[in-house]
């Protein structure tokens, strides 16, 4: 809406009053408030009347007449420009009103054809940029992170299970390999009779069948509520093991010549199996998981004994979160009480550090005064102990963001880069070599700053930065924020044979984000991540020697 009244000229009072109330709420204390009544909404000191009556129309009715109206008066493809990285409510109104631009399709050919620079406000540079976020967004529809689709997909999955006919079904293709992004979901169905299968499919809402590219052995189609495409194949109950290895494995998984030049697809062709088990004994291997199955490093994983990966079990305590000392929602006490009850022995709290102004990083006061909250906590919540963390930018010569006598009161700290993001490789590589150089730091953060469908990362050697690791003796953090999932899976397995421990973080910043360790844990297995070589799969008493080790480095 704020973006909406910008577009068309509303009172600036009007649009600044709004922005308070959008800001009032972003802080999370009054989450609870939201949908309950006007009059409560209106005790929220910056929130008035009828913006009181405008969130709760939002948050009970998906709308107000208020935004209905701004709708009314805006080409439905404005809106989709209003999203491109980099447009502002001011440009978008100049692209529109003064160059006639009403799509993203109309704004790349004005791009391309150098319209867009030459307007006023714009200049090369900007046109570049809006070409390239186009591109991205290009690049990426019909796509989507593996988290925000999960539950819908299990819920139809149950759905058909249950379907007449329907005889085994499981997973195949990407996600059945738990990949990070996906674009297609696929099914396996073992059926007898498929036709009667297919008819009890067109009941069910939630997926439209597309008609045309269908066939009487693939049903094609998609989602229903979500851009997002669906396969389903049938077979039969015989034929259900050698399938399903056929459709899980990506190509190089199936040719790879694992035993005497015989391949998984060769056996396949040959003989049916009646578990994956068998299929993988007969090329003398351990049965090799779902989400390995990348044709990577997993015939070589598999040779040697294949060693357990690690399991959501197995993490002990959850380092990297936030609290209401910087951009958390949730109090320390809150975050630490909520972590001791998930059955976790110790919390590693890292808020922003001072220079993350616009994420409320601590001052040095700041930070002495939650070390002093820590302390008293771990008195009452022991033996649940309280780590004392930063998460200190890495600020643009690579060094870290407090002096050193503040460094040193820190159990870990977590170096992340969060400003000045575009930089080439060479300059990001020798920000984060110089940060990982520093004694102090213990975890790298979130490596290239990527959001997955959404920004790009800078661009860094990986192996330099993996190498220093090594020799540093610094910890490369998984964040496990589905949109991060930094460092990239494809990267973990050469770390683990480099020897640098990978820690799986949340980077919470309420309590419900600890759930977020699944997905760290998902694609920590893909890169072979096992329990051993995770940070925080160490007990307390490991976890406090090992940092008590890093300071005695920082020492010397
Ligand atoms: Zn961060
Ligand atoms: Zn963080």
């Amino acid at each position: 809406m704020i973006k909406l009244m910008e577009l068309h000229d509303e009172n600036s009072f009007k649009i600044r009053s709004y922005q308070t109330a959008v800001n009032i709420l972003e802080r999370g204390e009054d989450i609870n408030v939201i949908g309950k009544s006007i009059a409560e909404l209106q005790q929220i000191s910056g929130i008035g009347k009828s913006i009181a009556e405008v969130i709760f129309a939002l948050e009970n009715e998906g709308s107000h007449t208020s935004l209905g109206e701004l709708l009314e008066k805006t080409p439905t493809g404005i809106l989709e420009v209003l999203e491109v990285k980099g447009l502002g409510p001011k440009k978008v109104k100049i692209l529109w009103q003064e160059m006639g631009i009403t799509s993203t399709h109309e704004l790349l050919e004005a791009c391309q054809s150098g319209q867009v620079a030459k307007a006023k406000g714009f200049g090369e540079k900007t046109q570049e940029s809006i070409i390239q976020a186009l591109a991205f967004k290009a690049s990426n529809s019909g796509k989507w992170l593996y988290a925000d689709v999960e539950d819908q997909v299990l819920d139809l999955v149950n759905t058909i299970k249950r379907l007449e006919g329907v005889g085994q079904i499981d997973f195949v293709g990407e996600f059945a390999r738990k990949m990070e992004i996906v674009e297609v979901i696929e099914l396996l169905i073992a059926a007898e009779d498929r036709v009667l299968v297919i008819k009890s499919l067109e009941a069910i809402e939630a997926i439209n069948r597309d008609v045309k590219r269908s066939s009487p052995y693939k049903w094609r189609g998609s989602f229903s509520s979500i851009d997002l495409q669906l396969v389903i194949h049938f077979t039969q109950k015989k034929d259900f093991i050698n399938e399903k290895l056929l459709r899980i494995g990506s190509k190089a998984h199936l040719i790879y010549p694992a035993k005497e030049n015989q391949t998984l697809a060769s056996i396949l062709s040959k003989e049916k199996y009646d578990s994956e088990e068998a299929a993988y004994q007969a090329l003398g291997l351990p049965r090799i998981p779902e989400e390995l199955r990348e044709g990577f490093f997993e015939f070589e994983w598999a040779s040697e004994g294949g060693e357990k990966l690690l399991e959501e079990d197995d993490l002990k305590g959850i380092l990297h979160n936030h609290s209401t000392y910087s951009d958390g929602k949730h109090t320390l006490r809150q975050m630490a009480e909520h972590c001791k009850s998930l059955g976790y022995e110790y919390l590693g709290i890292s808020d922003h550090s001072r220079t993350a102004s616009y994420a409320g990083g601590l001052d040095i006061e700041k930070v002495q005064k939650q070390q002093r909250e820590i302390d008293e906590l771990n008195k009452e919540l022991a033996p649940f102990k309280i780590f004392k963390g930063i998460e200190s930018d890495i600020l643009t010569d690579g060094s870290l963001d407090y002096p050193e006598d503040v460094l040193a009161s820190f159990d870990f700290i977590v170096s992340s880069i969060h400003s000045a993001l575009s930089m080439d490789r060479k300059r990001a590589t020798a920000r984060l070599l110089k940060a990982i150089e520093n004694p102090y730091t213990t975890i790298l953060g979130h490596p290239t700053g990527r959001l997955l469908l959404r920004r790009e990362g800078y661009p860094v050697d990986h192996k330099v930065i993996i190498d220093a690791c090594a020799t540093h003796n610094v910890a490369i953090e998984i964040n496990a924020n589905p949109w991060r999932l930094d460092l990239d899976w494809r990267w973990v397995h050469y770390a683990l044979k480099q020897g640098v421990k990978l820690s799986v973080n949340p980077d919470a910043h309420a309590m419900e984000g600890y759930a977020d360790m699944r997905y760290g844990v998902l694609v920590g297995r893909k890169g072979g991540l096992t329990s051993a070589m995770t940070l925080n799969a160490m007990n307390l008493q490991e976890i406090e020697q090992y940092f008590e080790k890093q300071k005695a480095k920082s020492k010397k």
